[in-house]
């Protein structure tokens, strides 16, 4: 089998936003043999018809490594309707469509968008891996839609990690306001406790349904990863193919992270250079009493299911 026609393998991160996703992503693209390209999902709205800024900390049309994937993909990005991609993304990709993915009778026009898409994105994984030259691709796009699409995309080889974090580090993180060192510094997006609960259940039962699939799935939580980066990073690499790849960037309580090119994500994706290992408590002491325990009440099922003590 020749190169061209070898599966692509893309380990996707999947879960809750404000997981600690665009860091473990970024470890994970970091060793030899994988390459990180941050939430995907947003190539077309935020990279190419916005042309906003790549991990790297260039416009999208400035990052090298973006406009060769365009190249190798199309001819160059010119070559491709990225606003009616985007469209197509959009129609295809909220969380109300979750059943229409899964069940049968996906047949109309759904169907047709789906595949529409599923087909321009088997030629962007394949740009993606001739450039980067990797053989794992991190796609830290994290919605379940995202997972349930790339399922539908021809030549892909997909692994599934599902990054969970403690429900009221997540609650916190989408309720505080943040500005965007990426974005001129506008502010994050946030979101009320309850939509952010509602979510937190939703998301991570729908990435843990994969384990009912033949897609490999494996469970990562971020408590964990901060507590044994090395060994929990190790394990999630020789799950995704990658067999005792050496992680050299890691030291006592810190990571030493390159540039690379997150189309899109948290800010953090820009940082370079050494960034302390240390897990985001801040909810403990910020957070009210009253509002904790209705937390802990409400995703007391997933806290259960993902060994987070209730007390
Ligand atoms: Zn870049």
């Amino acid at each position: 089998m020749s190169v061209a026609q070898q599966p692509v393998r893309i380990l996707f991160v999947g879960g809750h936003g404000r997981s600690g996703s665009t860091l473990i992503s970024r470890a994970l693209g970091a060793v030899d043999g994988a390459s990180c390209v941050g939430e995907l999902r947003y190539l077309w709205t935020q990279g190419v018809t916005k042309n906003q800024r790549c991990g790297c900390n260039r416009k999208f049309a400035r990052c090298a490594f973006w406009q060769e994937v365009g190249e190798a993909a199309f001819g160059g990005w010119r070559n491709v309707d990225a606003a009616e991609m985007a469209r197509l993304h959009h129609s295809v990709m909220r969380i109300r469509h979750v059943p229409r993915h899964v069940l049968p009778g996906n047949t109309g026009a759904f169907g047709r968008r789906v595949h529409q898409y599923a087909e321009t994105m088997a030629t962007v994984y394949r740009g993606i891996a001739e450039v980067s030259g990797s053989s794992v691709i991190v796609d830290s796009s994290k919605f379940p839609t995202s997972a349930l699409l790339l399922r539908r995309v021809p030549g892909v080889d997909l692994r599934i990690v599902q990054l969970v974090r403690g429900p009221h580090g997540v609650v916190h993180s989408w309720s505080r306001q943040v500005r965007r060192a990426d974005k001129g510094g506008r502010l994050m997006a946030t979101h009320s406790p309850a939509q952010t609960a509602s979510e937190w259940l939703a998301f991570n039962a729908a990435i843990e349904s994969f384990r009912l699939t033949s897609t490999p799935w494996t469970l990562m939580r971020y408590e964990d990863f901060i507590a044994r980066p090395r060994q929990e990073l190790s394990r999630v690499l020789e799950f995704a193919g990658l067999p005792s790849p050496e992680t050299p960037f890691l030291g006592d309580g810190t990571i030493d992270l390159p540039a690379d090119h997150s189309v899109a994500g948290n800010p953090m994706r820009i940082r370079t250079g050494v960034v302390p290992l240390r897990a985001d408590e801040e909810w403990r002491t910020a957070m009210r009493p009253a509002r904790r325990r209705i937390i802990t009440a409400f995703t007391a099922p997933g806290m259960l299911r993902y060994g987070y003590p209730l007390r």
